[in-house]
């Protein structure tokens, strides 16, 4: 991680090293925090947030699913993820990680209406998360040993700190494996999701994906892809995926914030159709990244300013 200079945290901009919480907060303990991650793109036409509206109403989303009250209103947030892109002078492209978490207080696990609610929002520079390659050729993974939450369990819809107990389990076995990332099936044994992206299955020009009832987090890159599929004529189903589909596929690739859209190179080392990028794919990655490239027109309002927001966050500070 690259340290920036300031961190808006609790509804300051302070230093970086100063953002600190006390060793018995209740997230640290419980992992009950809700939190986003946020790509900003360098465009041609200046540094843009990518879907930053969809990102802060997930927030808000995990945190009613949590019971968690978030002490700021959603536009505060907004203007704390503008206010620390502008700030950190991070106009070449940055992470944004907004979090919100149970703090310091009582330590039960029936946190009080009155427990406190921290709301933390950090930026940094961070390039290609599964490899500088990755976008071009691929990735290797396996189908996970570790299956996701059952519903009715670990609510999968809520981006929760604690669910990411789940995924470092299944991220680090692929890796101890010698894999770039694991597949995790839901309980019925159908295909659900990556450890941190959503998957995508190719066969015979038609795109599927599992619906959000398989225990996935509706990914905004996913219905970013799917809303610009549908854009560009092509098929695309929400429906189960049976694991045996991930070695028969003509392609597979995984969406997310952090992975773009990866292309999928094999699965349990059995290659995806010629182990290339396949057409599709390319397809949706040159549509995807041509937002930021400006080659595809933002019709959807996808990328959202830096603007003076920025300036009043420090003024109120
Ligand atoms: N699933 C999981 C478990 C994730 O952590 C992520 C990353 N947030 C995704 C899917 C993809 O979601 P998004 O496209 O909104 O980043």
């Amino acid at each position: 991680m690259n340290p920036t200079e300031l961190i808006w945290h609790n509804g300051k901009l302070m230093p970086w090293a100063q953002a600190q919480v006390h060793v018995l907060t209740h997230a640290l303990h419980y992992g009950s925090s809700v939190f986003e991650g946020i790509r900003v793109y360098a465009t041609p036409d200046g540094s843009k947030i990518f879907r930053l509206r969809a990102h802060t109403r997930r927030l808000f989303d995990s945190a009613k699913i949590h019971r968690i009250s978030i002490p700021s209103s959603p536009a505060e947030v907004d203007a704390a993820c503008r206010a620390v892109v502008v700030r950190n002078n991070l106009t070449n492209g940055a992470y944004i990680r907004p979090i919100a978490f149970r703090g310091y207080g009582d330590i039960g696990l029936a946190p009080k209406d009155n427990h406190p609610v921290e709301l933390t929002v950090a930026a940094w520079e961070w390039g290609t998360y599964l490899g500088a390659d990755a976008l071009e050729k691929g990735v290797n993974v396996c189908v996970s040993s570790w299956q996701r939450a059952a519903p009715n369990t670990m609510p999968a819809l809520a981006k929760a700190g604690g669910n990411y107990l789940s995924s470092t389990l299944v991220s680090l076995e692929a890796r101890d494996n010698g894999f770039d990332e694991g597949i995790a099936l839901a309980t019925d044994g159908t295909v659900s999701e990556g450890a941190g992206e959503n998957i995508f299955v190719v066969r015979d020009g038609i795109i599927f994906t599992p619906p959000s009832g398989a225990s996935i987090l509706t990914g905004i890159t996913r219905n970013s892809v799917m809303v610009m599929a549908k854009d560009m004529g092509l098929e695309i189903v929400e429906q189960t995926i049976p694991r045996e589909m991930l070695y028969i596929a003509d392609e597979i690739f995984l969406t997310g914030t952090a992975a773009e859209i990866t292309p999928v190179r094999s699965v349990d080392r059995i290659d995806v159709g010629d182990g290339q990028r396949g057409a599709i794919t390319k397809r949706l990655q040159d549509a995807f990244f041509g937002l930021f490239e400006g080659t595809t027109d933002d019709q959807w309002g996808w990328l959202d300013p830096l603007d003076d927001a920025a300036v009043q966050v420090e003024k109120s500070a």
